[in-house]
């Protein structure tokens, strides 16, 4: 169902001309026309609420008038002067035109230089006598000071000059659109539109936050009155961003959470004792933590949603077998799904050494097998003699019919993108869900796009980790890499080198790392056992490789990027990733993490030529720092957040003017504003909370918001 406003207009009406309103048609705006607004859709500029909502990226500030003799060379300044003369002339060398304009005031006069813009002389002939605001930046020319390819204006009586003498927005733009061009519809669509802006804030937030309304914050963000009137502005917008999204989340996590009741699994310590007594080490500090965590959301009667996120080799999967244990010893089910067959086969495997011993079976969901193998398992699922089930995200897609399932554990959700709960839904399951990622999400990233999980952070390694060392190396050492690898093999080591990766097939990907493999074989390793890992291999073929690795039959694996995630060998102490220069930090960080596992000093090779300096400083990066929360936050400050919220986000709109790094203290209040809100008016019913809740319906239509409008 579709929500819209109380001013939307119906899809497919036409709308006639005279409307008025934020839903006008941006052509329709005074100064827009047919052409304009074929050239504004390329900026998503539709209507004149697209139009206001076109912020300016940043603002010049030209309030001072600088008079002529003050200005230095060197110096940005707006001067107003007459007209005085304008001419054109020819360079002597390069034969450019250069239209030559003299203005003045009481003080001096200084040049005003255009290239090849003849058509200026007529223009400016017209203006003699008249008085004009020029800015830019002076310089020493032939004959005195002179301001090069200046902004510039001409002062009527009546019109306010929009680009000079004033703070001055600067926007984004597009081919055929220009700065002069669009302030000044804007200067006339905040003329005529300001008065239809109504704020969808509730009156007692913006006492509370001491917030300037909406009207006044649209009117500043464009035209400041001052430097303080656009930081309060900004400040506005921000936080209604903010708090419109976080409201969005809190609605949804609601939804998730109050719609259906969820199971109250009784915890006790009987649930994990014989669990923990099995292993072979101490949980850390920090695995504790986060089980305490995890079980207090258990023993609610409302449905666990949270989000668990450790740095690679942080020990997540012995979290979340403890909280699979408080399931089945309550009599539930517990399902785990990884993004690839290859890490479900691992926690297979791991899990089911953790509990054959204590009598818990587990079962693997495999995508390819016999239909025969597929209906027993599915039968032994169904009747609630499996207790624990592992797989790909297949385990909710397909038909499988658990008899009790309890608790969800999706580990390395970034790979799923869109979290799963619709679909357990459609079966009738209100599960607990737990989510892990080994992806380091900066904190506002995670209030952002995860906003509605609650949170947790294992945030220390198991004791006894050596911190693996990063080099990253030219192609002209290679030799010397090979060599160091070598000298580790002999010592009984293992190593993984990853082939360059190529986004745009499986196939070529499969084919590179077989050749790699192959040249290997023959000229590098001739003395070792080598194996090769890629998408396009049958499951048991993968199978069969990995387990040769984990048993230390092969000492170099060669792969794509499948073994990305989750692959835990110990033994190996090698990773070696061919130009790494193409990987995204991200993805560096996940593969260095299947090395340092083990008691052993690892290593992590980067063979990079890198020809930008992004590239260069991810090498940088990479080499600098093992924390996967350091590299998450240089991965956003060098790709910059849209990119990265873009990537990773899972249906949310894109922020217009918040930036998630620079406004974290706004988006911390605007949370708290929004989730206590939800807590008060869960349904957003009250009367003062109307317009609010039109508002973002309008904006999180496809949101699963647990709102009735
Ligand atoms: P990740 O968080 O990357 O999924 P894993 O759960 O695969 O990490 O754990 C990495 C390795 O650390 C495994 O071999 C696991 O057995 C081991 N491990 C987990 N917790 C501890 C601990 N508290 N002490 C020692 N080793 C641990
Ligand atoms: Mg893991």
């Amino acid at each position: 169902m579709q929500h819209t406003g109380g001013t939307s207009s119906i899809k497919g009406a036409v709308r006639p001309a005279y409307t008025s309103g934020l839903d006008t048609d941006v052509r329709f705006v005074k100064g827009v026309g047919e052409r304009l607004a074929k050239i504004m859709g390329r900026l998503g500029i539709t209507d004149a609420r697209g139009l206001l909502c076109h912020y300016p990226s940043r603002h010049e500030d030209r309030t001072e008038l600088r008079r002529i003799s003050m200005l230095r060379p060197g110096d940005t300044a707006s001067v107003r002067g007459q007209v005085l003369a304008a001419d054109t002339v020819r360079t002597p060398k390069s034969q450019m035109l250069l239209t030559k304009v003299a203005i003045g005031d009481d003080s001096g006069v200084v040049s005003l230089v255009w290239f090849n813009q003849w058509y200026l002389k007529n223009r400016f002939l017209k203006l003699l006598g008249k008085d004009i605001v020029a800015y830019g930046t002076a310089q020493f020319g032939g004959k005195g000071l002179e301001i090069t390819n200046p902004e510039w204006e001409e002062l009527g009586d009546t019109s306010d000059p929009l680009s000079s003498n004033r703070i001055v927005p600067v926007y984004p733009l597009t081919e055929g659109l220009f700065q002069g061009t669009l302030r000044r519809i804007l200067w006339g669509a905040l003329d005529k539109f300001l008065p239809d802006i109504q704020d969808v804030l509730p009156a007692d937030v913006l006492d509370k936050r001491d917030l300037i309304d909406a009207a006044c914050a649209v009117k500043n963000i464009h035209f400041p009155e001052s430097q303080d009137a656009l930081k309060e502005a900004r400040y506005r917008l921000v936080y209604e961003e903010f708090f419109l999204l976080q409201l969005a989340l809190a609605l949804r996590k609601q939804n998730i959470t109050a719609s259906r009741p969820g199971i109250a699994f009784k915890v006790t310590p009987e649930c994990t004792d014989a669990f923990y007594k099995s292993l072979p080490f101490e949980l850390t500090d920090a695995q504790k933590k986060v089980i305490r965590a995890i079980e207090q959301d258990m023993g609610r009667p409302t449905s666990m949603n949270r989000l668990l996120q450790g740095d690679v080799g942080s020990g997540k999967t012995v979290v979340a077998v403890a909280a699979m244990m408080v399931a089945v010893a309550n009599g539930y089910q517990a399902a785990m799904m990884a993004p690839t067959e290859i890490l479900a086969e691992q926690h297979y495997m791991v899990l089911q050494k953790m509990l054959a011993p204590l009598g818990i079976e587990v079962e693997l969901l495999k995508g390819k097998i016999t239909a025969a193998a597929k209906k027993k398992v599915c039968q032994r699922i169904a009747s609630g003699e499996v207790k624990i089930v592992l797989g790909t995200h297949a385990i909710i897609q397909e038909g499988v019919e658990f008899n009790r399932l309890g608790l969800v554990v999706i580990d390395e959700q970034h790979r799923f993108g869109v979290l799963q709960r619709a679909a357990l839904r459609e079966k009738g399951l209100n599960p607990d869900v737990l989510v892990m990622t080994a992806t380091p999400i900066p904190r506002t990233l995670a209030l952002t796009v995860y906003g509605d999980l609650d949170l947790s952070v294992i945030d220390e390694l198991p004791p006894g980790r050596k911190p693996v060392r990063t080099h990253w190396k030219t192609g002209d050492m290679r030799g010397g890499v090979y060599g160091a690898a070598r000298k580790l093999l002999m010592e009984g080591r293992q190593a993984y080198v990853v082939c360059p990766l190529i986004e745009e097939s499986e196939k070529l990907s499969a084919r590179a790392a077989t050749e790699l493999a192959d040249q290997l074989a023959a000229e590098v390793f001739p003395d070792f056992n080598l194996a090769v890992l890629h998408g396009q291999m049958k499951s048991a073929e993968k199978e069969d490789v990995m387990r040769r690795f984990r048993d230390g039959g092969v000492q170099v694996l060669v792969s794509t990027t499948v073994i990305e995630v989750g692959i835990d060998v110990p033994n190996a102490c090698v990773m070696l990733i061919e130009d790494a220069e193409r990987f995204g930090l991200a993805q560096l960080h996940q593969l260095r993490g299947r090395v340092g596992r083990g008691e052993h000093q690892s290593y992590c090779v980067l063979m990079a030529d890198p020809k930008t300096d992004e590239g260069r400083k991810r090498m940088q990066v990479m080499a600098g720092t093992n924390n996967g929360f350091e590299i998450a936050e240089e991965d956003l400050l060098i790709r910059g957040p849209g990119e990265f919220y873009g990537t990773r986000q899972s249906g949310l709109p894109s922020l217009r003017i918040a930036n998630i790094l620079r406004d974290v203290d706004i988006l911390d209040v605007a949370r708290e504003d929004a989730f206590s809100l939800v807590k008060l008016d869960p349904n957003l019913s009250l009367p003062e909370h109307a317009r609010l809740k039109a508002e973002v319906l309008r904006r999180f239509a496809d949101f699963e918001l647990a709102v009735v409008s």
